[in-house]
């Protein structure tokens, strides 16, 4: 018989006993989301302030995204890519034509579709650029985030991420993030096949490059034949007050790589973008997925990429962002214990003073857990800021007075 619980406590007792401890969770057990709000067992309402790490853009249980998900469900779920199904195309054109590029490969998850980037820059450097075999550099950025998997904690410099999970896949240069200098060395390299780069590092702390950094890391690596990558698994999707990071610099990447957010967190859906010259060189049977690009995944994500249209989230996204920071900028004045506020759009961080170990950023999101908003630090003190798109300026007021006032009295 499948269980319900029937508490808080009893959820985190059989999530601490029969759950790999993976994950240090705000100890809060959600049971309901619908738009900005998500509901506790014991039904106490808060305002989401994290969206699942930026995959709920959308809002929470958007009907148009869940509607889409149940027609699609009650028709066909999975055929796997031994077939074709009447879904997959209708996405590749829809997506293709949403974010300008020839060809789409579809995937699951957001270090799935990092793997799949890395693989077709690796082989475009061998099959087109030339560089012999095995010997292909990418160079990435250092505190980037880019997902778990052996490779991609392979160029990580989080020892958590990384400590006895070696040995580690070679082939990656480390840079300083928003650094051009130690790109243009760094490109000078033999064997350079790419740059892949985020362009917010978001789990590292919300840290926005300076104005221009993207369009002069294009061009440099344009100049040295290397391709341009652009993680916006975390900044995409409206997020940033623009449909993706990059389009605040007119830049387009050589392969973007989308995640969370492309279905509104209804459904695991990532994917790669990129023109011909870069796709073609995927053959059948070298790269793949039993699940990427199910036709339940297709029509949740062509919904939830509607909803972003229709309901004009980055216009939203940047308007609420701007009043944001506006209103926390004012607030820092009054407190010793908020140094910063910085971001884009809705991806937004606090600086608490105080050391990295400390456990004061911890502290704060309890108690702004208990005036009813959630939000979860980043590193030790950094409180990364993220609502649900949807969001109305009312909303937002609401929740600057809800941190401003836990904030002062957390100093008190
Ligand atoms: N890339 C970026 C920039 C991310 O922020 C994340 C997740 O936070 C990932 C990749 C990994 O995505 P997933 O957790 O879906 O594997």
């Amino acid at each position: 018989m499948i269980m319900t619980v029937q508490n808080s406590q009893e959820a985190i007792d059989l999530e601490n006993k029969y759950g790999a401890h993976n994950y240090h969770p705000l100890p809060v057990v959600l049971a309901r989301g619908e738009g900005v709000h998500v509901w506790d067992v014991e039904g106490k309402k808060y305002y989401d302030f994290l969206s699942a790490y930026s995959a709920v853009n959308q809002g929470h249980c958007h009907p148009r995204i869940v509607n889409a998900l149940k027609e699609q469900a009650e028709t066909l779920t999975l055929t796997s890519r031994a077939f074709y199904n009447d879904s997959l195309g209708t996405y590749e054109k829809y997506m293709s034509e949403y974010f300008g590029f020839d060809k789409i490969l579809p995937m699951n998850t957001g270090a799935e579709a990092v793997e799949t980037a890395i693989k077709l820059c690796r082989k475009w450097a061998y099959e087109k650029k030339g560089i012999p075999e095995n010997e292909a550099k990418i160079i990435v950025c250092e505190n980037n985030f880019h997902g778990r998997t052996t490779t991609i904690i392979s160029f990580s410099n989080d020892p958590d991420a990384r400590k006895n999970f070696g040995p580690y896949t070679p082939g990656f240069i480390k840079i300083p993030h928003n650094d051009l200098n130690a790109l243009a060395e760094a490109l000078k390299q033999e064997n350079v096949a790419g740059f892949l780069v985020e362009p917010i590092q978001g789990e590292a702390g919300v840290f926005v490059p300076e104005d221009g950094y993207l369009t002069k890391a294009a061009s440099l690596c344009r100049e040295a034949d290397a391709l341009f990558i652009a993680d916006e698994v975390q900044t995409g999707i409206a997020r940033t007050g623009e449909l993706l990071a990059c389009d605040y610099e007119n830049v387009k990447p050589d392969i973007l790589i989308l995640g969370k957010a492309v279905s509104g967190g209804v459904y695991p859906v990532s994917c790669v973008l990129a023109n011909d010259n870069i796709m073609e060189v995927i053959k059948p049977g070298q790269h793949g997925s039993t699940f990427g690009g199910n036709p339940l995944a297709a029509k949740v994500a062509m919904a939830a990429l509607e909803v972003v249209k229709d309901e004009k989230l980055a216009e939203n996204a940047r308007r609420l962002g701007e009043i944001f920071r506006e209103r926390m900028n004012i607030f820092i004045e009054k407190t010793d214990l908020v140094t910063l506020v910085r971001g884009k759009g809705l991806l937004n961080a606090i600086v608490i003073n105080d050391t990295e170990d400390s456990s004061t950023a911890w502290d704060i999101c309890m108690s702004l857990r208990e005036n009813g908003l959630l939000a979860k630090p980043t590193h030790g003190n950094i409180i990364r800021f993220a609502p649900p798109l949807v969001m109305t300026e009312e909303q937002l007021h609401d929740c600057c007075d809800i941190i401003e006032k836990t904030i002062l009295n957390f100093s008190a």
